[in-house]
C-alpha cells in the first residue's frame, strides 16, 4: 500500500488548529473548544477544528447581515461575476491540495476527489458566475379594474442572509451548489459543513478570502448539528436555508425555519429505482448500475440502490454485477490503486454492516461482498455488496442505506414495475436502461423522480435542475430554477394615468 505524500501546503494547513471564518477574519470559537477530524482509513486524528456554538452563530449571521446591507449590495453584477471567476481559478489552482484534504477527511479515492469534487466545484462556481448580469424581471401587461394606464414590472432581489448546511458525502461540491447561487444573486452566506468533513470548507474559505470579496459575504462555522446547525437554522436574521442531508434532519430544519418563515430548500434522501429492460445492452447497463451504487462508497443521495432487472436477463446481469464488484480495490483514498475508500465514519459503518446482517436474517440472497475486508486495519472499510431480494421483502429494498450495498429485484410486467419503482417515500432519481426509444420516454414520464437517467447514471450538471419529489426534498438546485430560491420577486405598479 503506497500512500500519496501530502503536499507541503496540506501539511502546513493541517498543522494548526482551524479557526472560524467570520466577517473575513479567522477567529477563535467562543467556546475555546476544538474537535478532532478523523481519517476514516486509519482512525488517526489529523486536524483540530473549532467547535462553533450559538454566540459564534450570532457573530457570523451578524457579519453576513452587515455585508448584505452594506458593501456587497453596492457591488455591480459584472463585478460579482469577476470575483466568482477569480474564486473558481483559485479553486482550480489549489486542486491537488483540496483533493488531498477531501480524501483525508471523507475517505474517497483521491482521483474521485480531484475530478468528482474539485473540478466540478470550479465549474459550478464558473457556471453561476455567468448569472449576475442575467437575473431579470419582466414587464407585465396588466388590466387594472379602474381602466388606468398602469406600468407593472418585476425585479428579482437577493433574499438576504443564507444558511448553507451541508453533509459529508461531497464536502466541497455541496458547498458550491449553494454558494454559487448565493453569490450570483447577491446574497451573503453562513456555511455549516458536516462535523465529519469540515476541512475542505475551511480551505474554501481561505481561497475565498484571497479572491477579494468584501468581508462577511461568506462565513464558515465548523461544529456540530445540535450546537451550531440548529441555532443557525433557527436564527431570526437568516432569511433562507439551503440544506442537503438526511430526511430526518431536513424535517428539523423545516420546523426551525417556521419561526421567521425562512425560505427553505431541502435536498434529502433517496432510494432510487434503476430499471433494466429486457432489450438493454446488458454489459453497459450492469457497468452503469454497478457504478451507480458503488461510486463514493454508495454514500450518494442518488445512489442506484434498487435495481429492477427483467427476469429474462437477471442471471447475466447478476454475473456482470459480481464481476464489477470484484474489480474494486478497497483501500485508503490516498492510495493511488484504490477505487473504493472507507465509509466516512464508525456510525455510518455500523449502519451499513447492520443492514447487511438484517438482509441476511430476512432471507435476501447474498450474491457477493457483505463483509468487512480483512488486512486493511481498523478503517471503516466495506466490501462492495450485491443482494438479490426477488420478493422485495427485505428492508434493504426499501430503506436508504448510504453504503455500497445493492439490492437487485426481478420483474416481468411493465405496469407492475412502474408501480413498484414509484412505491417509495422518496423520489430523487431513477434510471432506465433500454435501447427502445419509445419505452425510454414512456417509462421516464411515469417515474416520480426529480432526475431520470436513460442509459446513464449520476449525470449532474450545473445548468440542469436537481432535486427531489416526495420526501426527497423541497425545490430544485442548480440551473435557472435555483435563482428563484435565492431571490424575492418584487412586483412594482406605477399609475401612468394623466
Ligand atoms: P447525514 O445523515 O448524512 O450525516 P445529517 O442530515 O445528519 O446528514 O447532517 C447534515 C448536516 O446537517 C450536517 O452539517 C449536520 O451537522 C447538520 N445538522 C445535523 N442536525 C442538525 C440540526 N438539528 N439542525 C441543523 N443542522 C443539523
Amino acid at each position: 500500500m503506497a500512500i500519496l505524500n501530502l503536499s507541503t501546503d496540506v501539511q502546513k494547513f493541517l498543522s494548526e488548529p482551524k479557526k472560524l471564518f467570520i466577517g473575513g477574519e479567522w477567529v477563535e470559537p467562543s467556546s475555546k473548544s476544538y474537535f478532532p477530524v478523523e481519517n476514516p482509513a486509519d482512525l488517526s486524528h489529523f486536524a483540530q477544528v473549532s467547535t462553533a456554538v450559538e454566540q459564534d452563530v450570532d457573530a457570523a449571521v451578524g457579519a453576513a447581515k452587515a455585508a448584505f446591507e452594506g458593501e456587497w449590495s453596492h457591488v455591480q453584477p459584472q463585478e460579482r461575476s469577476k470575483l466568482m471567476l477569480k474564486l473558481a481559478d483559485l479553486i482550480e489552482a489549489d486542486r491537488e491540495n483540496l483533493a488531498q484534504i477531501i480524501s483525508l477527511e471523507n475517505g474517497k479515492p483521491y482521483t474521485n476527489a480531484f475530478h468528482g469534487e474539485v473540478t466540478i466545484t470550479a465549474n459550478i462556481i464558473r457556471y453561476f458566475a455567468g448569472w449576475p448580469s442575467k437575473i431579470e424581471g419582466s414587464t407585465i401587461p396588466v388590466s387594472p379594474r379602474g381602466g388606468q394606464k398602469m406600468l407593472n414590472y418585476t425585479t428579482k432581489e437577493p433574499v438576504g442572509v443564507c444558511a448553507l448546511i451541508v453533509p459529508w458525502n461531497f464536502p466541497l461540491s455541496m458547498c458550491a451548489w449553494k454558494l454559487g447561487p448565493a453569490l450570483a444573486t447577491g446574497c451573503t452566506s453562513v456555511l455549516k459543513p458536516a462535523e465529519q468533513t469540515p476541512l475542505s470548507a475551511i480551505r474554501l474559505a481561505e481561497l475565498f478570502a484571497k479572491a477579494g470579496f468584501p468581508k462577511g459575504v461568506f462565513n464558515v462555522l465548523t461544529g456540530f448539528g445540535d450546537r451550531a446547525g440548529a441555532p443557525l437554522a433557527a436564527h431570526k436574521d437568516v432569511d433562507k436555508i439551503a440544506f442537503t442531508g438526511s430526511t430526518q434532519v431536513g424535517r428539523l430544519i423545516a420546523q426551525a425555519a417556521v419561526g421567521n418563515m425562512k425560505k427553505v430548500s431541502l435536498e434529502l434522501g433517496g432510494k432510487s429505482p434503476n430499471i433494466i429492460m429486457p432489450d438493454a445492452d446488458i454489459i453497459k447497463a450492469a457497468k452503469g448500475s454497478a457504478d451507480g451504487i458503488f461510486y463514493n462508497q454508495g454514500q450518494v443521495c442518488t445512489a442506484a440502490s434498487r435495481l429492477y432487472v427483467h427476469e429474462s436477463v437477471l442471471d447475466q446481469t447478476l454475473e456482470e454485477l459480481a464481476k464489477h464488484a470484484a474489480s474494486h480495490i478497497v483501500g485508503p483514498g490516498l492510495d493511488p490503486e484504490t477505487t473504493m475508500g472507507p465509509l466516512v465514519s464508525q456510525a455510518q459503518h455500523k449502519i451499513v454492516t447492520g443492514y447487511v446482517d438484517k438482509a441476511l436474517n430476512e432471507g435476501a440472497e447474498l450474491i457477493c461482498g457483505g463483509k468487512v475486508p480483512s488486512g486493511l486495519g481498523d478503517g471503516y472499510f466495506m466490501e462492495p455488496t450485491v443482494f438479490l431480494d426477488k420478493q422485495e421483502q427485505a428492508c434493504i429494498s426499501k430503506e436508504e442505506i448510504f453504503g455500497p450495498v445493492l439490492t437487485v429485484m426481478s420483474w416481468h410486467d411493465v405496469e407492475e414495475l412502474v408501480f413498484r419503482a414509484n412505491d417509495s417515500p422518496f423520489g430523487l432519481a431513477a434510471g432506465v436502461w433500454t435501447q427502445n426509444l419509445q419505452q425510454a420516454h414512456t417509462v421516464a414520464a411515469r417515474l416520480k423522480a426529480g432526475s431520470v437517467w436513460i442509459n446513464c447514471w449520476n449525470v449532474v450538471d450545473p445548468a440542469s435542475p436537481f432535486g427531489g419529489y416526495k420526501q426527497s426534498g423541497w425545490g430544485r438546485e442548480m440551473g435557472k430554477n435555483v435563482i428563484d430560491a435565492y431571490t424575492e420577486t418584487k412586483s412594482v405598479f406605477i399609475d401612468l394615468s394623466e
